[in-house]
Parts: structure tokens; sequence; C-alpha cells
């Protein structure tokens, strides 16, 4: 087998990517260890930035988005007793959407399926070998246990934390940064129309709370808990229990439904650079992880494989690499911008016990009801920076 570009991973990053380089002319072939009905199904984000949507839209890919979507033009953040809205149009411009990730990722499989370069599902084994020179090639089991061999000129790194290739940039140098933070998310998806018009990221002592939904009908609901809390000791009316406590507000209640998904998310910051090693490029979360609280992880792995497209189509069709040498440094620039804000959101609202911390938190919490600079400078970088 031989194609353009190897793309390693079936994740929003390496579907995008696939689907990106095609509409430039560039052939590639997308390699998935899992089966198409369990990466459908993944419960992952939900927070699409401007930037996004506009990349999927011109992708071809927006007609259900623009459809089934939910535009959002702000978020409330509340601690006891207050609720205040901050409204993106007015401070920045630009709006977010709700979409959930398993709904882009059917999206990019079903344009990919149809006429769209190759996607092998459930495939094992993957070796890339020769990335320093300028023929690497990627072994791997098919679905039928036939062994393989595809022969490329680039391959693409995107499949996710626990994937083979960073390891593989790391082995040639370079270093990683992880903060591992004391707090987990549990989260939950409820057949409940949401009670809120916008999404709530409450402080709360007991811990944070925020308020999501994935469509009129469907809420998604998380509790800061403590990382080794076992998902089993969290009952559904333990849950709505404490969602009443931390979104308490006079006159206003949670809508409470049947339960549809339950998990407990730990939360880590993650960096690893370069992102590049010799023809293997990495992008989304093979090279970096962000706590959710930003909503930034989705929104990341897009941003980078828009820049990687566009390297790469420079790379393959005018032999030009001045934008495959940029492409590390310029990918972390807007990583390390993420990995702050995610890191600022998650420092702000999520509760340590510490009262010397409660007042910190809670005296930034005011400032950014309060000033209009300062709730711009969130609402710039929730709603997404540019895309250089
Ligand atoms: C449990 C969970 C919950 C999350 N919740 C949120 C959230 O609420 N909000 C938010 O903003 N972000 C969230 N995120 C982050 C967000 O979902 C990710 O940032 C996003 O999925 C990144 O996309 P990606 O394509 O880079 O990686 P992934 O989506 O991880 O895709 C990588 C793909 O590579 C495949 N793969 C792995 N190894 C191999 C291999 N050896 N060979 C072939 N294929 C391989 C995987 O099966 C996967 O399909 C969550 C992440 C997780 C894990």
């Amino acid at each position: 087998m031989r194609t353009q570009v190897a793309i390693i991973g079936a994740g929003p990053a390496g579907l995008l990517l696939s689907r990106l380089l095609a509409l430039q002319g560039v052939d590639s072939v997308v390699l998935e260890n899992r089966s198409r009905v369990y990466v459908e199904a993944r419960i992952r984000a939900g927070i699409l930035e401007q930037h996004t949507v506009d990349t999927l839209t011109d992708a071809g890919l927006g007609d259900r988005l623009h459809r089934e979507g939910l535009e959002h033009r702000g978020i409330y953040l509340q601690h006891p007793g207050t609720r205040h809205k901050l409204d993106f149009p007015e401070l920045c411009g630009r709006t977010v959407w709700v979409y959930g990730q398993t709904e882009v990722t059917k999206d990019l499989i079903e344009a990919q399926l149809d006429g769209g370069p190759p996607l092998l599902f459930e495939v094992s084994d993957v070796t890339l070998e020769d990335v320093d020179s300028d023929s690497p090639r990627v072994r791997f089991t098919d679905a039928d246990g036939v062994a393989q061999v595809l022969e490329c000129d680039v391959i693409a790194g995107t499949d996710g934390f626990h994937g083979v290739s960073r390891p593989v940039v790391q082995a040639a140098g370079g270093r990683t940064w992880e903060r591992t933070y004391p707090y987990a998310w549990l989260g939950i998806l409820a057949d409940a129309a949401p009670a809120t018009d916008e999404l709530i990221y409450a402080w709360h002592p007991e811990g944070f709370a925020l308020y999501s939904m994935r469509s009129p009908t469907v809420s998604r609901l998380y509790l800061q808990v403590d990382p080794a809390e076992k998902i089993e000791d969290w009952s559904d009316d333990r849950i709505w229990d404490a969602l009443d406590t931390r979104f308490a507000l006079e006159g206003w209640s949670v809508n409470r439904g049947p339960v549809t998904d339950k998990s407990i998310l730990p939360m880590r910051s993650f960096v690893s650079s370069p992102m590049r090693r010799g023809r293997l490029f990495l992008a989304g979360d093979a090279a970096h992880i962000v706590p959710p609280t930003g909503a930034k992880g989705l929104n990341l792995a897009v941003a980078d494989v828009t820049l990687l497209a566009r390297a790469l189509v420079r790379l393959l069709t005018e032999k030009r690499t001045d934008l495959v040498d940029t492409y590390s440094d310029r990918a972390l620039a807007r990583v390390w911008r993420c990995t702050h804000f995610s890191w600022f959101m998650t420092s702000m609202l999520h509760t340590s016990g510490d009262d010397f911390d409660a007042h910190l938190q809670l005296s930034q919490l005011r400032r950014i009801c309060s000033s209009e600079a300062a709730a711009r400078e969130l609402a710039e970088n929730y709603t997404g920076l540019p895309v250089g």
C-alpha cells in the first residue's frame, strides 16, 4: 500500500486532517485501532469555538452542525447567591456552539466513507519506521489479521494520549511538562431538558459544578470530585442532590431526568515538545492534554490540524518546507495559551478546602463579573483566538 500521508488514529484530529488534505488533492489513509461503533459512541467534548465551526463548515461538514447544533452567546459564572452572565458577542464579537464530539466524529466518518480517503478500523500492532527519512512507513495488522505495510511521504500522529506516535518523537529528544490536578470530574448525560439557556460554571464550597447541554432535551452535568472516588458510590440521587446544592439559586432549580451515561474523568495538563520528528508530525491529544474546564481539547486538535494541513499541502504539492519547519513552534504557541487558560479556569473554580484559596478564587470571580476588561480577557480565550 502507498499513500502520501499515513494518519494514525480516527479521532477528530486524524479524520479532519484527512478531509482537509483531500480537499487540497493530497492522498491519505487513516488507521484506527478501535471499531467504528466504539469511536462514534465515545462521549467527550461538546463546545466548539468559532474557528472550529468555521473550519468544519468550510470543509463541507457544517450541515447537521448548523441544523442541530446550538449557538451560545455566553456563559454564566456563579458563586453562592450570585449568577452573572458574560455576553460573548458584546465582549469580543464571537460565539461558541454546543455540538457533541460524538456528532462531529459521526459527520467526519460519514464524509470519509462516502468517497473520501481510506479509513481502516480495528487495525493492530501499528509500528512507525524510518520517520527520519523522506520515505517513512507504517506496519500494521488489518482487521482480517493480515500484516500490511503502508509506504508514505509523511506520518501524522493523531492517535491521542495513549497512542504510539509520541514515544517515537520523544525517543529522538525533546521534553514534556505535566501537571496532575487533585480533582476529577464526575460527568453525567441525562435525558432532561436543560434548565438554563447558557452553560453555568459554579463555584461552591463543596466543589465546582458545570451545567451544560447537548441538545434541547439532553443535559450534560459535571461535579468536582476527588480523583479516588468510585463511580459505583455515586447513585443517581446522590449526584442530583449534589448538583442541587452546588447550583442552588432562589427561584431556579436543576431539571432531573434519566441518567444515560456516568463516568469519572481525571484532570491533567500535559505538553510534549517538539510536535515533529523528521517526517512524523503530532497533532491533538497525541501532543497535549488540557483539563476540560476551558473546553479546549477538541478545539486545539482542530487548530493543530488546520496548521498541519496547510503545511503538508505546501510540502507535498509545492515541495516547500517553510510551513512544516515552523509547524511545531506555531502549534505550541497556541497550545501554551490554551494550557494557561485551562489551568486558569481550573484553578479559579475548583475548591481545594483551603480558606485562603477560596478567598482568592472569589475575589477573581467578582473581578471578572464587575470589570469589562477582565470579562473580555476570559471571553476572548473561551471563544478561541484566531488560528495563526
Ligand atoms: C474521557 C474524556 C472526556 C473528555 N471530555 C472533554 C470535555 O468534556 N470537554 C473538552 O473540551 N474536552 C474533553 N476531552 C478532550 C477531547 O475529547 C480531546 O481533546 C479530543 O478527543 C482530541 O482529539 P484527538 O483526535 O486528538 O484524539 P482522540 O479523540 O483521542 O483520538 C485518537 C484516536 O486514535 C486512536 N488510536 C490510539 N492509539 C492508536 C494506535 N496505536 N493505532 C491506531 N489508532 C490509535 C484512538 O482509538 C482514537 O480514535 C475529553 C477526553 C477524554 C479522553
